[in-house]
């Protein structure tokens, strides 16, 4: 009977999902009208229920007759007290559940061997000690901490990251997974990246293995998965994440994502299965500021037991703010220049590590191209502009020279006054005060300040 049942649902649903979902079926037994069958996971029979109901129910009927009944049996991997559905009554109409087999030692996907192992392919460097805090992470981090407390226990679940390259997601999510190994050593903790999870899925595919692959997947504590922009567009792989999500999520097990956009600009993202990112929570990683990222530096520098002068810190915080692997990567240069060519690292050094590596840092109207306009149209000397004199026509200079700074760059006030012959942030903020206050006043001031804004619109074309 289930030989003929096969061939109808062969024919309708074709010969590829046949062979991945039909051919691991084992028919087990017929009672009367009731068939019952056995399937490997949990997972397998949910996929079976929500994809083929219609081709099983309409096979049955045809082969034995229209009071047909299917009975699950499902495999359950022991020693995981956590799934007990299996006594559980679906309510998937005239279905029932019926007890399970217990089969041994599932080897899980990817795995040759029989021992199960629960690789968690977490990188132990990445911990919470050595994650800088700052304005720019503090929700994303604490949230993550709490997870990493209580995981699958906090409302924080599931629990999504998102930010630009390089600002430290990997990192963080890692951080949480490294948490969880260290206070639960025996829970199942598992990094992968979307990239690698679509191709073990395309790879279980390929090989008539799904049910290894939901098998293994579903024996996760907590799942971080990375980068899941990158399901974008993958609509077979976002159908079995969304299973393998609901499952986890709902026995309570803990699921951490991180996205390089906010949720609604992830395009491609099947709605279910955004809406499912709702249920949790949302934070976002933001491009460090100028403090934030000195403390970084300085974080990895004293675990490399290495000293550099501040104000090479402080060079490079200014010159460096798009992310954090920027950063590093310039860090790393200069260290190696350093060692390389016995050097002592000083400014210097750092200026000339960086213009080798990053050559479009003064690709749009920066300070040091604002001083030199400003300075030209006074006939002030660029080191008189940076130095601490009080000469009238200086100081005039000077604080037009930081009123375009503000106006132009992105900078902060505490950046541009390190530009200024490390002034602090509040010279600044006067500097621009005065400016504009002149302005209102001194109609000959304004035209001249317009004049140098001219300068610098046509300078910054013929560049
Ligand atoms: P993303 O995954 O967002 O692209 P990563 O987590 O790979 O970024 O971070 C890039 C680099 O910056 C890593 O070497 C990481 O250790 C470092 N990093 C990022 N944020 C911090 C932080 N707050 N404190 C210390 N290092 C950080
Ligand atoms: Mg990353």
């Amino acid at each position: 009977v289930w030989e003929d049942c096969l061939r109808h649902i062969k024919a309708e649903i074709g010969e590829q999902s046949f062979n991945t979902w039909f051919k691991p079926i084992v028919p087990l037994k017929i009672e009367g009208q009731v068939l019952t069958i056995q399937v490997p996971s949990q997972f397998f029979y949910e996929y079976l229920e929500e994809h083929f109901i219609g081709p099983m129910r309409r096979s049955l009927l045809a082969n034995l007759g229209n009071k047909a009944r299917l009975q699950y049996s499902v495999i359950v991997d022991k020693g995981d007290e956590s799934h007990k559905p299996m006594s559980v009554n679906y309510p998937t109409s005239d279905r029932k559940v019926n007890g399970k087999t217990n089969i041994e030692n599932f080897s899980p996907f990817d795995i040759k061997s029989s021992a199960p192992t629960h690789e968690s392919n977490l990188n132990s460097g990445y911990i919470f000690d050595n994650f800088v805090e700052g304005d720019c992470n503090r929700l994303a981090r604490s949230a993550g901490y709490a997870v990493a407390k209580k995981p699958g226990v906090t409302s924080f679940n599931p629990l999504l990251l998102y930010g630009g390259v390089g600002l430290g997601k990997t990192h963080l999510v890692q951080a949480v997974g490294n948490e969880i190994k260290g206070q639960y050593p025996d829970k199942f903790v598992l990094y992968v990246s979307s990239e690698k999870f679509t191709n073990q899925f395309i790879e279980a595919l390929r090989n008539n293995n799904i049910q290894h692959f939901s098998n293994y997947y579903l024996q996760v504590d907590t799942l971080i998965i990375d980068d899941v922009q990158f399901l974008s567009g993958k609509e077979k792989t976002q159908e079995i994440f969304f299973h393998i999500f609901n499952h986890l999520h709902q026995s309570g097990k803990q699921i951490i994502m991180t996205s390089d956009c906010p949720p609604r600009d992830l395009k491609g993202l099947q709605e279910r299965l955004l809406s499912r990112f709702k249920w949790g929570l949302t934070a976002d990683l933001q491009t460090p500021d100028f403090e934030t990222r000195i403390a970084i530096m300085q974080k990895k520098l004293q675990s490399e037991g290495i000293d550099i002068p501040d104000n090479v810190l402080e060079y490079l915080a200014y010159s460096v703010d798009t992310n954090i692997r920027e950063l590093e990567g310039v860090l790393i240069s200069l260290v190696a220049q350093a060692s390389l060519n016995r050097k002592e690292i000083d400014l210097q050094l750092a200026k000339d590590t960086l213009k080798n590596i990053v050559q479009d840092i003064d690709s749009d109207v920066g300070v040091d191209f604002i001083q030199k306009t400003v300075a030209e149209h006074y006939d002030v000397s660029l080191d008189d502009i940076k130095s601490k004199t009080r000469k009238k026509e200086i100081v005039v200079a000077r604080q037009v020279a930081m009123y375009f700074s503000k106006e132009h760059t992105s900078l902060s006030l505490k950046s541009i006054g390190y530009h200024f012959g490390g002034r602090d942030h509040s010279t600044v903020i006067h500097a621009v005060q005065t400016v504009s206050d002149l302005m209102e006043v001194d109609s000959k001031f304004k035209d001249e300040v317009d004049n140098i804004r001219k300068k610098l619109q046509i300078k910054s074309y013929n560049r």
